[in-house]
């Protein structure tokens, strides 16, 4: 359902006008052509409440590449299926390096930091799929539940193109198998893995199937996925590493758990109250979206609606 809100129409409004005045909006993602293309220009919001009403500004009925947002969902869904035994397999401290770096699982024993960096990503994504069977069917299956868009799916053409430049994704998946971390043939994995990050979905899909990290693990049905503590647990996570090497800027501009993508999605929580979802192609050189970091920040600014 979509209403026009009392109370956060005005403010997705005001966000609007002071994005569109803002000089800079960085660059998009420039490692396979589907992303490279984007303008810049686009930008769009969306605001869910916890019954699962949305308001949105500028484009967000949008669809787009979520890619890392949907690490967010894995995560949840892996914690609901695997308990606390998840985390025999990937840490929960934020890294302080690029989201693509190697470099500290080989001093961890093939252990990665979290579970947002790609190394935790692909863990993940192989602990769903082993219990599961389909980890990206059992990622589809749940975002068209939350979101009630029964159309979202992945785009074959962005997968492809992830798969033809992905050695990067390739040689930490890899690598960690090597240490015993990946239970998948690696070539299963990394399919799975870029069909993931090739879902496309709006602001407005994405923030309503956030919901459960604001309803304290509480599905759009009203049945749980997570414990009111593991729901805890997922935005904790989102808050110290869903931004990368970005999470304490994040943190201090924004101060709300977020993930973000490099199609230049944020999703952001405000537990007990709403969830978001803003979308601008331009990234920042860690990978956020320059304009979405920017109206978060706004967002908060103007409601108080922070987790601070
Ligand atoms: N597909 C991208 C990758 O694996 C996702 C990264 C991201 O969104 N931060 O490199």
């Amino acid at each position: 359902s979509t209403a026009v809100a009392p109370a956060f129409q005005p403010v997705l409004d005001q966000i609007a006008a002071d994005i569109a005045a803002r000089p800079g909006r960085g660059r998009p993602a420039d490692y396979i052509p589907a992303l490279a293309e984007a303008d810049t220009r686009r930008f769009g919001m969306a605001v869910a409440e916890l019954d699962g009403t949305v308001y949105g500004v500028g484009d967000w009925r949008h669809p787009f590449s979520a890619q890392s947002i949907t690490k967010a969902f894995t995560l949840a869904l892996a914690l609901s299926l695997e308990g606390e035994a998840l985390w025999e397999h990937v840490g929960r401290e934020p890294s302080g390096n690029p989201f693509n770096s190697l470099v500290q699982l080989e001093y961890e024993n093939g252990i990665p930091r979290n579970p947002f960096v790609n190394a935790g990503a692909l863990v993940v994504t192989d602990r769903l799929h082993t219990l599961t069977g389909d980890a990206s069917g059992a990622l589809r299956a749940f975002l068209r539940a939350e979101s009630g868009n029964a159309e979202l799916d992945f785009d074959g053409e962005v997968a492809a193109s992830e798969a033809a430049h992905g050695d990067r994704n390739a040689a930490l998946a890899y690598f960690m198998a090597s240490y015993g971390n990946i239970g998948n043939p690696v070539p299963d994995l990394l399919e799975q893995y870029f069909r993931q990050c090739s879902l496309e979905a709006s602001c407005a899909d994405l923030a309503r199937a956030a919901g459960f990290l604001a309803r304290h693990g509480i599905r759009a049905d009203g049945s749980s996925l997570l414990s009111r503590s593991q729901a805890k647990q997922v935005n904790a996570v989102m808050l110290t590493c869903g931004t990368y090497d970005a999470a304490g800027d994040f943190a201090y501009r924004v101060g709300l758990p977020g993930k973000s993508g490099v199609g230049g999605g944020i999703v952001a929580v405000v537990p007990g109250r709403c969830t978001l979802c803003v979308w601008s192609p331009g990234l920042d050189e860690r990978g956020n979206s320059v304009a979405g970091v920017a109206a978060l920040d706004r967002f908060t600014t103007l409601t108080g609606l922070s987790v601070f």
